[in-house]
């Protein structure tokens, strides 16, 4: 029952195979006795998985249907859960029970879906490696001794070792699809304000944005439809209708345009990756796209204009974690300042509180126009970049990371390296534009993903790209050893 997709488990309750409750202790014995491995999950929510497994058989034998009516799925640990603890992967956060739930997690909710507990991430959504957590480091299930990518690395990690089919994750500069792509998963990351942000702890504002991890893209259109759509306590949630992204996976490719841009081939990507990318694009040929190269002649500068940005967003975001209001204080204070000064330096681990000094120097008088504003600027010319290349194409392919999962504590010395890391991913977060990343081959036993882009809003002519790739070739369906 383990191997079974979003997609097959609701034609699997429709016709009255397994009831949900069956699934889900299925599930929470699956995850009980492989998770130790793995390190997936922060908190398990047995009890509340019990009771909405039972409520939507009720409300199936009612009548009802719908594709997440009882299905099992996981919240990454930053969005609010009333009750629960939703930690961020920090200690700040550890004693932290949201009173409300996030819009993402009642919206879920309300469709029917189970919630079998909260995945372990990064520290605030800040790593590429999940191993900044408070929690300990996540481990890949493909080889235990590599990362599986971050910051949605619980949530990845789950997914790909079959403890449940699809998970939340969020993407402010690539923690969807970097750890998808680590771990042989269909993720997406939707056009900023798609979906609510309403309850998504906040890393970087502008660049948040929630999205699905699952084994395919026919399971992230299940996902993606019960999350997105306007919220009006998101004011940069966007009132734009939400297409049926099921109905939309089956478009012929006849014809579609396909941008490669030649930035993308630099040297820092692995040749046996690239090797994987052009086979994904010959196959895609195949189904009837045509292929044109392009240039987005700015992606050099995307990076340190992310490391700019994120971190003066994430400066400005973390000062609420004061030790007054939520969250950790430290003992016995001398003062209102030394309370501030412990409880920060205790409760946040080396990432964050590297980032809020980058990001509070980076926006100080004196600075300001020297960084954030030079970084602003950048970001305009990246966006700029992709509407010129979006007039010729209709949909962008390149690599999703230049290399495949690398060993737990490889880069743990130098944080630009892992920063690196993150070149292909982080100019759709800073363009605001939708991505995906698939399953597309192997590199010494670890997963390789292929990122496609697209304009605007236009998440269902990626799903509709992938799933028709996911339809001709059988990457996706590879299952890790062991598990
Ligand atoms: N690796 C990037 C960072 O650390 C992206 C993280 C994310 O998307 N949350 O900022």
């Amino acid at each position: 029952m383990h191997q079974l997709t979003l997609a097959e488990i609701a034609r699997g309750l429709a016709d009255k195979k397994f009831s949900s409750e069956e699934l889900t202790k299925t599930l929470l014995a699956r995850i009980a006795q492989l998770d130790p491995q793995l390190n997936s999950f922060i908190s398990l929510t047995e009890d509340l998985a019990l009771q909405q497994a039972k409520a939507a058989d009720a409300r199936r034998a009612n009548g009802e249907s719908g594709a997440l009516l009882g299905a099992p799925i996981a919240h990454k640990d930053l969005f609010c859960t009333q009750g629960i603890r939703t930690s961020c992967g920090s200690k700040m956060l550890d004693n932290f029970k949201a009173p409300y739930d996030a819009t993402v997690v009642a919206k879920l909710a309300a469709a029917g879906a189970v919630t079998l507990g909260k995945t372990n991430m990064d520290e605030f959504a800040m790593g590429s490696a999940n191993e900044s957590s408070y929690y300990g480091a996540v481990k890949n299930p493909w080889n235990l001794e590599h990362v599986p990518g971050g910051s949605s690395g619980g949530s990845a990690a789950a997914v790909a070792a079959r403890l449940l089919p699809a998970a939340t994750g969020t993407d402010t500069g690539g923690s969807i699809r970097q750890p998808a792509a680590l771990t042989n998963l269909t993720g997406l990351k939707p056009t900023y304000g798609r979906v609510s942000r309403w309850g998504m702890i906040a890393y970087a504002s502008s660049l948040d944005q929630g999205g699905p991890l699952a084994r395919t893209a026919e399971d992230c259109a299940i996902l993606l439809q019960g999350m997105a759509g306007f919220d009006p306590q998101d004011s940069t949630s966007i009132d734009e209708s939400v297409p049926d992204y099921s109905a939309s996976l089956n478009g012929s490719l006849q014809g579609l345009r396909i941008g490669v841009p030649k930035e993308y081939f630099s040297a820092g990507l692995d040749p046996r990756i690239a090797d994987l990318i052009m086979a994904s694009v010959e196959e895609l040929k195949k189904l009837g796209a045509v292929i044109k190269e392009i240039s987005l002649p700015n992606m050099q500068h995307a990076i340190p204009a992310y490391y700019v940005i994120a971190p003066a967003e994430a400066s400005s975001n973390l000062s609420r974690f004061d030790g007054v209001r939520f969250g950790y204080r430290c003992e016995d204070p001398k003062n209102l300042i030394d309370l501030y000064k412990r409880s920060r330096g205790e409760g946040f681990g080396p990432e964050v509180q590297r980032r809020i000094m980058v990001g509070a120097y980076a926006l100080s008088a004196g600075y300001y126009d020297a960084y954030y504003l030079k970084a602003q600027k950048i970001r305009r010319l990246i966006k700029n970049d992709f509407m010129t290349a979006f007039n010729e194409v209709d949909i962008i392919l390149g690599p999703t990371t230049p290399n495949p999962a690398w060993k737990l504590g490889a880069k743990n010395s130098d944080p630009v390296a892992a920063y690196l890391e993150d070149v292909y991913t982080i100019t759709a977060n800073l363009a605001g534009l939708p991505g995906l990343s698939m399953p597309a081959g192997f590199v010494d036993g670890l997963p390789v993903g292929v990122q496609l882009l697209a304009p605007y809003f236009q998440e269902g002519r990626l799903l509709n790209v992938a799933h028709q790739y996911q339809q001709n070739t059988d990457w996706h369906t590879r299952t890790p050893t062991g598990f």
